[in-house]
């Protein structure tokens, strides 16, 4: 999106303060408490449902509380432990590798800039934003997963589906200080009504803002 009308911001903030409205408790539904935590829960919530990832988490963390304990694992070890989780062993490997990493080059600390963490193994801008954006504060971007991508487009703050496209748009038409809450109310209507077949515009909240781009 090169020329951003005033209307389509306005626009934008309208949908942003409905959703809000609409969601107020709306939050990152992962459990962590610091950000090697959210990282590694991340890692592992790649095409799973936070709510199994949080079921393995606490076992985890509680064997392997940090970057240096889990780079001496072995994978077997890693993998044991969340078992519940699809790609079990491609992800423990992944862990073990990102652990590594991290003791390497940063100290055993996560770091905290877009470019450090997106050169970690596995590490893209989806979950270098999450983690920068909800355990560190620091805003750099917005995570865009498949819910937020398609919310967006169909709510036409977007002309784009692939996700690193839909967060330069995205940066562009909501101010920083709403990107992250915006992510997790995105999210939520992505769940609740704006789903990928059949979305259920009648009882959206946002139905009268919304052009419904691509909706059939
Ligand atoms: S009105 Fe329909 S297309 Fe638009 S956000 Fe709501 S559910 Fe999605």
């Amino acid at each position: 999106m090169s020329q951003i009308s005033d209307e389509l911001k306005n626009r934008s903030l309208s949908v942003f303060d409905r959703l809000v409205e609409a969601f107020p408790n709306a939050k990152l539904t992962l459990n962590f408490k610091n950000a090697f935590e959210l990282l590694v829960a991340t890692v592992l919530a790649a095409r799973t449902p936070d709510k199994r990832v949080n079921e393995v988490t606490p076992e985890l963390f509680k064997k392997f509380p940090d970057a240096k304990s889990m780079a001496q694992a072995t994978v077997e070890e890693i993998q044991s432990l969340i078992q519940k989780i699809n790609m079990s062993k491609t992800k423990a490997e992944r862990l073990k590798k990102l652990s590594q990493q991290l003791v390497e080059k940063h100290g055993g600390e996560v770091p905290s800039t877009i470019e450090e963490l997106t050169a970690l193994p596995g590490v893209g801008r989806k979950t270098a934003n999450v983690v920068l954006g909800n355990a560190m504060g620091i805003v750099e971007g917005l995570e865009v997963d498949s819910h937020i991508a398609r919310v967006s487009y169909r709510l036409g703050l977007t002309k784009h589906t692939n996700p690193d496209k839909v967060e330069q748009d995205l940066m562009q038409v909501l101010p920083k200080e709403v990107w992250v809450k915006y992510t997790h109310v995105a999210k939520e209507l992505g769940r609740k009504y704006c789903r990928p077949k059949n979305p259920k515009c009648s009882e959206c909240p946002v139905n009268d803002l919304c052009p419904k781009i691509g909706v059939k």
